[in-house]
């Protein structure tokens, strides 16, 4: 199989790219020949993440935008796609409150024109299958299109109120949230209009190794490590689902696969925490696995600050129907993908350090934070 993956240098994208030229084989038994890695290296892709398949033929790398239909159809053609896993986005809700077009061209309209160029190439090679409705890869199709996507869609939740599931109603509060929300549409109508083979999922909170050091974890492990004090929006009292990324790429993969043309599926660890806990459990195991670096208590460390416009208070997924339908499951509770998490960014200071001297893509960045 041939993959066009999109966003393949961000955190996720990377991480997916590694896990379907590395465990997928043997873990789904697919066997994926080339995967076309398509990404615009925004701030937020970093070539250095892929370092290791640098030499790795099956791994070619285009710097470019989704939004580019011609180079998007000439990859497509030139390396006979069979599968595009779409992820390239703009991610940050702090950035899309400050600047918001950014995520509508990509997330809204590049989102149209990577679907609309798909589609093109599709009918134009004969690989349409007419309505691919309620099949999957491989039943009756050759052809799917991933669109990767958010739990921010659905809102925020009350304390007592149900976990997001497939059918909950979207209900989108920041900027981001809304630009992706758009493009689940687009995504379904390009099925139901068209009869494409498209499947969306949607995912809780990520971490794991290549993540920004904007984003929670990674700025929290940072900060433990240097004695800085960790800003905490509000009260800490946000509620998010947490899933270790490798765990969430499995779930890709098994979605692009086995699951159903027209459907989505919600993507979540199970695992609800309050922020503050968190960040609590981070400066723990910081002082666990660097054993003397650590120096403040957690009273010293952690600053409240003023929370963030239209905060949503509380995510939670119900991933039942992942489970039943396509097997999934996560292999790490919070505890392990912690563990492995702050080892990993121990043992990649290099990574974090051209991130913070701007050399990863020849510039200095101002601040992480
Ligand atoms: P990220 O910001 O780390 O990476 C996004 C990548 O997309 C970057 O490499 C960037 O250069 C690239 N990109 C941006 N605009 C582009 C464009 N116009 N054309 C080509 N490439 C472009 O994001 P992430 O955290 O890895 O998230 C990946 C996807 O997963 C996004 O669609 C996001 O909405 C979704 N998601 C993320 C999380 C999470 O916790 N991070 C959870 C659920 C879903």
């Amino acid at each position: 199989m041939r993959v066009l993956v999109t966003g393949g240098a961000g955190f996720i994208g990377s991480n997916l790219v590694h896990y379907l030229l590395g465990g997928a084989s043997a873990e789904l038994g697919v066997g994926i020949d080339r995967v076309v890695n398509l990404d615009k290296l925004t701030y937020a892709g970093n070539r250095s993440s892929l370092a290791e398949l640098e030499n790795d033929p099956r791994h070619v790398f285009v710097q470019g935008d989704i939004g580019d239909a011609e180079l998007v159809g000439s990859l497509l053609r030139d390396h006979e796609i069979d599968a595009v896993m779409h992820l390239a986005a703009e991610s940050h809700v702090d950035r899309s409150i400050d600047n918001p077009e950014e995520f509508i061209m990509t997330n809204f309209v590049g989102t149209y024109r990577l679907l609309e160029t798909f589609r093109r190439y599709l009918v134009e090679t004969g690989r349409m299958i007419g309505h691919s409705h309620g099949k999957s890869l491989g039943d009756g199709s050759k052809s799917a299109f991933l669109h990767v996507s958010t739990d921010e869609v659905y809102g925020s939740l009350g304390p007592n109120d149900a976990a997001f599931c497939e059918t909950t109603p979207y209900a989108p509060n920041s900027p981001y949230s809304a630009s992706k929300a758009g493009s689940d549409h687009l995504a379904r109508a390009y099925h139901h209009t068209y009869g494409m083979p498209v499947v969306t999922t949607n995912c809780s909170n990520n971490y794991g190794p290549y993540q920004f050091p904007e984003k929670l974890l990674p700025l929290m492990i940072r900060k433990t490590l240097r004695g800085e004090s960790l800003p905490v929006y509000g009260d800490g009292s946000n509620v998010r689902d947490w899933l270790y990324v490798e765990d969430h790429c499995r779930g890709l993969a098994m979605a692009l696969l086995r699951g159903k043309f027209g459907e989505t599926y919600v993507i979540g660890g199970k695992c609800e925490m309050k922020n503050l806990d968190v960040v609590h459990g981070i400066i723990e195991t910081v002082r666990e696995l660097a054993p003397g670096r650590v120096t403040k208590t957690a009273d010293e460390l952690i600053t409240f600050v003023k929370d963030r416009p239209g905060h949503d208070q509380r995510y939670a997924i119900d991933p039942t129907r992942i489970g039943k339908e396509l097997g999934w499951a996560p292999l790490e509770n919070f505890t392990s993908g912690l563990r492995k998490t702050v080892q990993w960014y121990l043992d990649n200071d290099e990574w974090i350090r051209t991130i913070e001297d701007g050399s990863y893509r020849g510039e200095r960045l101002g601040t992480l934070s």
